[in-house]
């Protein structure tokens, strides 16, 4: 095991916290959870504790670009009847020391998300830290789990921990990126986690199922969703996706943390893969940036138009719907659409048609490319997010450093983020539409376009954006406290 690399001098309480995970930047990212796994735990180094992540080794991770070792490091992890012997790999390439889980039968492949699977790779993995957390000489004070896929190592943690000396004194935290993914299985699954059948169900659970998130919920010592607006939403019928009676009978009630960005990482002033840095004193050096997304995605030059971007995942959850049933009358206006991301079928055959429909005018790339998503960020007028729900929301957060203005549905972390320019005019940060409609959509967007023809009004705009401080300062240190208090109702517990 590596020395810690926490601070040289760490307060006196300094804590040890392992987060456990399925994506983390810059090693393996396909959403905004990667981002989160990749940057607080260096802000929560920053602050002097000592903090380590443990990820699966997909196999399209770069062992040489990212300095995966090989240490001599295996454990036996039970699978089913049988236990597989499992290599666990360490980094040091951001500044966290990261392990890695690789067993080529669960995570040597391009992607486990969606596969029929999946269930079994993240029971698998989730059985996996535990038993490395067993073999290892560093005990974390807490052990982090972020969604359903680590849900069974809080549950492991808990049952296996009354037990294990060495496990008995860790508290578990378990953070709700997205409440929608609940990792669902038939319970015959129970066996390969190594439970008897007849493990009693829980709350939220149906008959012959297993709810992987839902028992990580039941078993964390405490829970927080990644924004205080999401966290209040799904404790109602609408947003609890069939756990809020679960998630309102905890003891401890569920926090709400605010997502942060990584303000080195994301900084127009240094990003190398825009077309033109620039900062809120230079605002026309977008221009540069927006033409080059113009090039990029086949649209015509059209300095004046409204250019609206989005990047995201091609979901329900993302907007679609009413963003398609809005396009025809969207585009009587002088505007042009680009989207960036990849999804759900039908969306990429909509969009695709939409293409067709409007040449030059929209433009569409079903990749995952970090430097063309760097671009639209740095070169769009409008970022837009109509979320049907939204638990943080990063986009709007990079939008606004980049100087993109953000139209976006009032639900989740989207309320916490963007005020209003309209009714705020002197604090206003982007648009905010309530209903989710076509007609509330295009309201917005007419009023941020309104806001666009009065180029003063606009800079201003973009420039409290750009001002605003959405760094991981203040939501380090609320984790901190929620270590603390997780310690705490760990202790009292057992
Ligand atoms: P979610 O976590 O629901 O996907 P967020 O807005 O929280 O949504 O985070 C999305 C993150 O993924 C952002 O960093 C965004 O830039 C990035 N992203 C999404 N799709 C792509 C893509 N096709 N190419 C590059 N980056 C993408």
């Amino acid at each position: 095991m590596p020395s810690s690399r926490a601070a040289d001098n760490p307060p006196p309480t300094s804590l040890k916290v392992l987060f456990v995970a399925a994506e983390c930047t810059p090693f393996y990212k396909v959403g905004g959870l990667a981002d989160v796994i990749g940057s607080l735990p260096q802000a929560l180094r920053a602050l002097g504790h000592d903090v380590r992540v443990i990820i699966p080794r997909y196999r399209p991770i770069d062992a040489r670009k990212y300095g995966l070792k090989r240490v001599d490091r295996f454990i036996d992890v039970p699978a089913g009847a049988r236990s597989r012997t499992t290599e666990v790999l360490e980094s040091d390439f951001s500044g966290v020391p990261t392990y890695f889980v690789w067993d080529e039968r669960f995570f040597g492949r391009d992607t486990v998300y969606g596969q029929p699977d999946e269930v079994m790779a993240y029971l698998f993995f989730s059985r996996a830290v535990i038993e490395f957390l067993r073999a290892s000489d560093w005990t974390p004070d807490v052990l982090h789990a972020h969604d359903w896929h680590t849900g069974a190592a809080v549950m492991y943690l808990a049952l296996r921990g009354r037990r294990d000396a060495k496990l008995k004194s860790i508290a578990s935290v378990l953070t709700i990126h997205n409440l929608l993914y609940q990792g669902l299985s038939g319970d015959a699954l129970f066996r390969f986690a190594g439970y008897s059948a007849t493990l009693p169900h829980i709350l939220g659970e149906k008959p012959g199922t297993a709810n992987w998130l839902a028992r990580g919920l039941t078993y964390a010592d405490i829970v927080n969703a990644v924004s205080p607006n999401y966290a209040r939403q799904i404790l109602t019928r609408e947003f609890g996706e069939g756990l809020q009676d679960l998630l309102q009978t905890r003891r401890e009630p569920v926090a709400g943390i605010l997502n942060g960005l990584d303000q080195i990482e994301w900084n127009p002033q240094t990003d190398q893969l825009l077309t033109e840095r620039f900062a809120a004193t230079s605002l026309k050096k977008r221009a540069a940036n927006k033409r080059a997304v113009q090039t990029l995605l086949g649209l015509k030059h059209k300095p004046r138009a409204l250019l609206i971007g989005m990047v995201t995942r091609l979901y329900d959850q993302k907007g679609f719907d009413i963003l398609l049933a809005a396009a025809d009358r969207l585009m009587e206006r002088d505007v042009q659409l680009v989207i960036l991301g990849s999804g759900d079928e039908k969306y990429h055959a909509a969009l695709r048609a939409l293409v067709e429909k409007y040449p030059g005018r929209v433009g569409v790339d079903h990749n995952f490319n970090e430097s063309l998503a760097r671009q639209i960020y740095g070169g769009c007028d409008v970022f837009l997010m109509p979320s049907n729900f939204e638990p943080c929301g990063l986009g709007q957060l990079i939008a606004m450093r980049y100087g993109a203005v953000p139209v976006v549905r009032a639900t989740g972390g989207l309320v916490d983020t963007v005020s209003d320019a309209g009714r705020s005019p002197q604090r206003g940060t982007g648009f905010v539409f309530k209903p989710y409609t076509p007609a509330a959509l295009l309201g917005a967007i007419d009023r941020a376009a309104a806001a666009y023809a009065d180029p003063d009004r606009w800079s201003a705009i973009q420039q409290r954006g750009m001002a605003a401080d959405f760094s991981w300062q203040v939501s380090a240190q609320q984790y901190v406290d929620l270590y603390r208090t997780a310690s705490e109702v760990h202790r009292t517990a057992r």
